[in-house]
């Protein structure tokens, strides 16, 4: 299975963040994907991470266009409730159109980060807000900044969740605590249709890379700490600053309001 995410699909001028994506990539994507406007072949999975709200603009006609499905794994607090996201009328016109809303937390806290009464709002709350508002059971969750780990699985288990989604390529589908755990390719600034493609066809030059990318952050993160290696990244990508406190810890650690 190879599973793309994306985050927002953006015109290049408003494009700065490493993951935005202009409208005429996603369409060079998605043909790689589904050629002349075929369906998404069974191996291969869409999903947009946070519920930005260039997902309904952008993403959504260029979709259909090709009658893929995707699933929007959102934050449920930031839903209509926050400019620029996903209201929730929109979602469940998506929802309608045959697309999956999943869970990506609540408020999109780091989860390895949380006690466990926090997990525990991120994990139902999530769940509970979503499946009220869209009329649709939520099984899955992706991982808020990818960050996972063992406990947190269990934790999803626990809450009902089936399957959870990390922010790993290639990494290999596992099961853990009953979940099933799977990997997918963030989409990035610079992806062409031919990036797209080569990690399709798996190609070893593509995953070699990967590979060494993830081992050369994961040791930095070890240096840092993670809080300091997140505002470190938050710099090198480009994310916007006015959305820096809600992407990952706050400073006492706790969810930001709701
Ligand atoms: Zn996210």
């Amino acid at each position: 299975m190879f599973h793309l995410t994306y985050h927002q699909i953006r015109p290049s001028e408003s494009a700065r963040y490493l993951y935005s994506v202009t409208p005429e990539q996603f369409a060079a994507h998605l043909e790689v994907l589904a050629p002349a406007a075929a369906r998404l072949p069974p191996d291969a999975a869409i999903s947009f991470d946070d519920g930005d709200a260039s997902i309904f603009d952008y993403a959504l006609p260029r979709l259909e266009a090709c009658r893929a499905k995707a699933t929007l794994f959102i934050t449920a607090a930031w839903i209509g409730a926050r400019a620029g996201f996903l209201s929730w009328s929109q979602l469940s016109a998506l929802a309608d159109l045959g697309h999956s809303v999943q869970s990506h937390g609540w408020s999109h806290v780091f989860l390895p980060a949380c006690d466990r009464k926090q997990l525990h709002e991120e994990l139902r709350r999530s769940k509970q807000v979503i499946e009220d508002r869209i009329g649709r059971e939520v099984s899955e969750i992706s991982m808020p900044a990818g960050r996972w780990n063992g406990s947190v699985v269990a934790a999803c288990a626990e809450a009902g969740y089936a399957r959870v989604f990390t922010s790993e390529a290639g990494a290999q589908p596992r099961v853990l605590a009953g979940v099933e755990v799977l990997g997918r390719y963030m989409a990035r600034r610079h992806d062409t249709a031919a990036d797209i493609a080569a990690r399709l066809a798996a190609k070893p030059a593509a995953l070699g890379r990967q590979r060494l990318r993830r081992l050369a952050a994961r040791s930095l993160q070890a240096v840092l700490g993670d809080e300091r290696y997140h505002r470190l990244w938050l710099r090198w990508s480009g994310a916007p600053p006015e959305t820096e406190a809600e992407l990952g810890y706050t400073p006492d650690g706790s969810p930001p309001p709701s």
